[in-house]
């Protein structure tokens, strides 16, 4: 079986080179942290002492790094490293342009090269129920895919070079605009007398229908498993949300399109975040919207 090189093993990374053991993988993990190491350490993965040292005999490289700079800096320390053929995955959530500036270092050393971004967050990074969304030719995302169904549930390919990576933020998009929403409309039902109870039963089975509100409903009581009846800990963070966010409208800003509510969205994340509410769920916007509210 081949022997993978796990490079970021932290709150996602970790579970997931986690998972690769447990489906039987030989992996070889690297991280700059101390605690990201024994945590994954602890857990049954080998840890390399340097990243050199990771990928040495390594058949495939799958690095979940915090940002675009920290893979490409990876990638140019591990590519020249590979013998071609080799295949190399990145899950982060990065930019576009990384992401092709990695595929583009990949292709230039005779390397198999995938985008692989995630959604399902640290739950299911640790049960193994992530969505990929892949981007990468077609023959590199067939080596890469009996790998990823170790760490998930569904496996998209979405394009060539860099699709995964615009599937991710356009998703991403959708959803800090459609919780917004749902905020605003328990906000207002509030103030006109409504119930959330009454709201959720017949929004969760009419057209405002969404994940936001019926998988991750913003308000205590409708769905008990929500962030909202747990004060709002993450789940996933505002800082993360505000991430992806403006990923998306720096791909916007490239391409022209025009995303008014994506903007919005990022801008009032934004706020809430230099509120001091970072690492709070962005569900939790809810609160920030209802300050504003008018007396
Ligand atoms: P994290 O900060 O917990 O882990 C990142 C790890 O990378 C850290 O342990 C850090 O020490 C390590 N690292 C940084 N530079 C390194 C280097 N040069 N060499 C080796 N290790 C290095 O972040 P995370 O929550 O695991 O997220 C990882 C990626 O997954 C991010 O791109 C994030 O946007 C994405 N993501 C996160 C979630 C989530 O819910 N946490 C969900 C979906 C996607």
């Amino acid at each position: 079986m081949t022997r993978i090189a796990f490079i970021g093993l932290g709150n996602m990374g970790g579970p997931m080179a986690v998972n690769l053991v447990k489906a039987g993988f030989a992996v070889r993990g690297f991280d700059l942290a101390e605690s990201s190491k024994k945590m994954a350490a602890e857990s049954g993965v080998t840890i390399a002492p340097s990243i050199a040292d990771a990928v040495q005999d390594a058949g495939t490289v799958i690095t979940m790094l915090p940002a675009g700079q920290h893979v490409l800096d990876v990638w140019n320390e591990v590519v020249p490293r590979l013998p071609q053929g080799t295949l190399i995955v990145d899950c982060s959530t990065i930019d576009v342009a990384s992401a092709g500036t990695a595929h583009e270092l990949a292709a230039a050393a005779g390397l198999r090269s995938v985008d692989a971004p995630v959604s399902g967050g640290t739950i299911g990074a640790k049960n193994a129920t992530l969505t990929f969304m892949a981007g990468g030719d077609p023959k590199a995302f067939a080596a890469a895919k009996p790998i990823l169904e170790k760490m998930g549930a569904k496996i998209i390919h979405c394009g060539e070079a860099g699709a995964g990576q615009a599937a991710k933020i356009c998703n991403n998009m959708i959803l800090g605009i459609s919780m917004i929403g749902v905020c605003e409309a328990f906000t207002l039902g509030e103030k006109l007398g409504l119930s959330h109870q009454a709201l959720f039963d017949v929004a969760s089975t009419s057209s405002g229908q969404c994940w936001s509100l019926t998988s991750y409903c913003p308000v205590p009581g409708p769905v008990p498993a929500s962030p909202a009846n747990n004060g709002y800990k993450p789940g996933f963070a505002t800082a993360l949300m505000l991430k992806d966010l403006r990923l998306s409208q720096e791909a916007a800003q490239a391409t022209g399109a025009v995303t008014p509510l994506g903007a919005h969205a990022q801008a009032l994340y934004q706020a809430f975040s230099d509120a001091g509410h970072g690492m709070v769920d962005f569900s939790g916007i809810i609160a920030y919207l209802r300050q504003q509210t008018k007396k």
